[in-house]
């Protein structure tokens, strides 16, 4: 149970994020959920959360991109709530082109979302949790932290980089009850993919199981994706007490595709 600690999610306004921010909800955690948005979608997720499941839920619109805004969040959510005890770095984009056309700014910018946010959050973060004794950090990399696919070079290189933040902390919050993993999940069914389909179906003159199958899930063995809802489950699971041995490592969920 998280009754009494508080989590913050960052890019937890749709998708993963926000099944990681219900999934801590519901074992009593307060939260402070953090992302784009209309302000109108943002404040029914929100509150939905406090009504679901009596908790307190707070929204920090603190910009992945900005360092300052970063460790704002944090103190904000110390401030609100007293303390932050789980922290997780899931905001992510994503950009595809081949390297020599990549832009960029496009580079910098999923350097900066996907892989610095990290560093700056957990930089933040750390302080309390050794002054409390208890933490959990918690970091969204991807099946591309261990495995790439062409014209994605930027997003790849974060996310590695991600595995390897996510080792180099671990090993530095070792003795501090403070544990740090990453959960690296193959194809989720997020919003966002399931709004590519009709696009593609199009595009390619396929139909909606040829897209599935062969051009989204064309990777993973199992054929299915993989829900938010899992993810949030493992990643509810790494903050109970029977995961507090598990740290630096790099927690696979993604029907088989890296064993290929
Ligand atoms: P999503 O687009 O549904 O959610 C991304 C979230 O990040 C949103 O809340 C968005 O507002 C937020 N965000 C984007 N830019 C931001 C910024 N500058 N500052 C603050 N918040 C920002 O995507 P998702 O599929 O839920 O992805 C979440 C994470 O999971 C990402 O790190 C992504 O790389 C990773 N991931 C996704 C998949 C997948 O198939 N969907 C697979 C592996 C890993």
């Amino acid at each position: 149970t998280l009754t009494g600690k508080t989590a913050v999610v960052t890019g937890s306004t749709s998708g993963i994020g926000l099944a990681y921010a219900r999934a801590f909800a519901s074992a009593g955690a307060n939260v402070v959920i953090n992302g784009m948005g209309e302000p109108a979608d943002i404040e029914r997720e929100r509150a939905k959360i406090e009504s679901d499941f009596s908790v307190k839920a707070v929204h920090s619109p603190a910009d992945m991109l900005k360092p300052a805004e970063i460790a704002e969040m944090i103190a904000f959510g110390e401030k609100t709530f007293g303390s932050v005890d789980v922290l997780v770095n899931n905001a992510g984009i994503q950009f595809v082109a081949p390297i020599e056309d990549f832009p960029i700014e496009k580079w910098d910018a999923i350097i900066a979302i996907n892989l610095s946010s990290a560093f700056h959050g957990i930089r933040a973060v750390i302080p309390g949790m050794k002054k409390r004794g208890w933490g959990r950090i918690i970091n969204t990399a991807s099946a591309h932290s261990l495995v790439a696919s062409p014209f994605k070079s930027a997003y790849v290189a974060a996310k590695h980089g991600i595995a390897g933040l996510t080792k180099t902390a671990a090993l530095e919050l070792a003795t501090f009850k403070i544990t740090v993993n990453c959960i690296s999940p193959g194809y989720v069914w997020t919003p966002l993919v399931e709004k590519q389909i009709p696009d593609t179906m199009k595009a390619r003159g396929l139909t909606k199981e040829q897209v599935i199958n062969d051009v989204l899930l064309q990777a993973q063995p199992t054929k299915q994706f993989v829900t938010a809802e899992q993810v949030a489950a493992l990643a509810l699971y790494l903050c109970g007490d029977d995961a507090s041995q598990i740290t630096g490592a790099n927690l696979s969920m993604d029907g088989g595709w890296t064993a290929a």
